[in-house]
């Protein structure tokens, strides 16, 4: 058994269910993602798992042992959310302390766990402030702290950086995956955005209408989304409409190019309509580049975002965008001319709904 696992969880509030059937496994030391838009019932599984939430159906367990009979303050879970949820009374190091004093842990062992914690996040110079008189990002280092000091077996963090500026946003979002690695603690991040999720985690689970949509690493995620919806919430992307002309020799149509992709169609029949995930920096106009399949289509607009052109082609009926790289050699298509797209066939993958 896996040291955190989730079993057809469920949770409904009154006739509305809005966690089906989840189903997880994370290993120790394992820092896993719940990705997905608002609403998806991230929150509610996180809740779940510290125990703020009963589970209306399935089974938590972590290191072996049911969680449902265990109250909040019975399962040694610590928890970082959104609002900085520091004691606007006490200053940092009686912040950092509580956990440790509610736990009954004599005054010497707290000030060296404290000085340890206060260490761990670069902030032994602010002990004594008060949070009013720091940053966002430094409350919100207090509140790790604190969460971190009672030695919890997981560690939970709600969007714990969608309060801060972008900046603090991403410095932070490294910090504490240093930190989680330093110590090696089993952790559940929760955030909608998926540059966050795809740069910190071992995993990602893509939640969509209270269900994993998608478990994976952060390339497979990417590079290989299992739904139209994955393929459309991380990253930007195509989705190409195209017919399956020949499902033995993975053969497809588009507009009226025919294609031969990498992925089996053998789950396919001649005539079926499939939908393609194509990246947009996937694709190049250039000659040289290495691939083995290409489209023709008409330049409908070319965008100048700094190091990359964003350009949209049309092939019969698909609008594509692509990026093309940007330096001084590079002249932008112009709207109308028609261009040949090169990419690999294995970036072009059917995705199901
Ligand atoms: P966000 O990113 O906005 O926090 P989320 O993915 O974390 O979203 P949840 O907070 O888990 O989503 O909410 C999932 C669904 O459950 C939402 O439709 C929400 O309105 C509903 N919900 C959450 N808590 C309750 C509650 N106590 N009573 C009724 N409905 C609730």
């Amino acid at each position: 058994m896996s040291f955190l696992t989730l079993t057809n969880l469920q949770k409904s509030f009154g006739q509305v269910q809005v966690v089906h059937n989840f189903n997880m496994s994370i290993e120790k030391g394992e820092f896993v993602s719940f990705l997905g838009p608002s609403g998806c019932g991230k929150t509610t599984v996180l809740r779940m798992i510290a125990g703020f939430e009963t589970p209306t159906g399935g089974s938590l367990f972590i290191n072996g042992k049911d969680q449902r009979p265990l109250k909040p303050n019975q399962r040694n879970i610590g928890m970082v959310f959104q609002a900085y949820a520091l004691f606007p009374n006490m200053n940092v190091h009686d912040n950092v302390a509580f956990g440790l004093k509610v736990a009954g842990m004599p005054k010497a062992d707290i000030d060296a766990r404290v000085k340890e914690m206060l260490g761990l996040i670069r902030l032994d110079h602010l002990a004594d402030r008060f949070p009013y008189q720091m940053s966002g990002g430094q409350q919100q280092r207090v509140a790790l702290a604190r969460a971190l000091a009672v030695k919890p077996q997981v560690l939970l963090l709600d969007e714990p950086l969608s309060a801060l500026d972008a900046k603090i946003r991403v410095s932070l979002r490294e910090e504490i995956r240093l930190i989680q690695q330093k110590l090696g603690i089993t952790t559940i991040f929760v955030t909608h955005d998926q540059e966050e999720a795809l740069s910190i985690s071992d995993r990602i689970v893509v939640m969509n209408g209270g269900k994993a949509d998608q478990i994976g690493t952060p390339f497979e995620v990417y590079n290989t989304p299992a739904t139209r919806f994955v393929a459309s919430f991380v990253g930007t992307l195509n989705m190409i409409e195209a017919k399956v002309v020949d499902p033995a020799a993975n053969r497809i149509q588009i507009g009226d190019q025919g294609v031969t992709l990498k992925q089996s169609l053998a789950a396919y029949k001649a005539g079926d309509t499939v939908s393609l995930a194509l990246r947009p920096e996937a694709g190049s106009l250039s000659d040289s580049v290495k691939s083995d399949t290409a489209l023709t289509g008409q330049v409908t607009s070319a965008h100048f975002l700094g190091s990359v052109i964003r350009t949209r082609m049309n092939v019969g009926g698909n609008v594509i965008s692509f990026d093309m790289f940007n330096s001084p050699g590079v002249t932008p298509p112009q709207a109308g001319e028609t261009v040949t797209l090169r990419f690999m066939a294995a970036d072009l993958l059917v995705v199901r709904d």
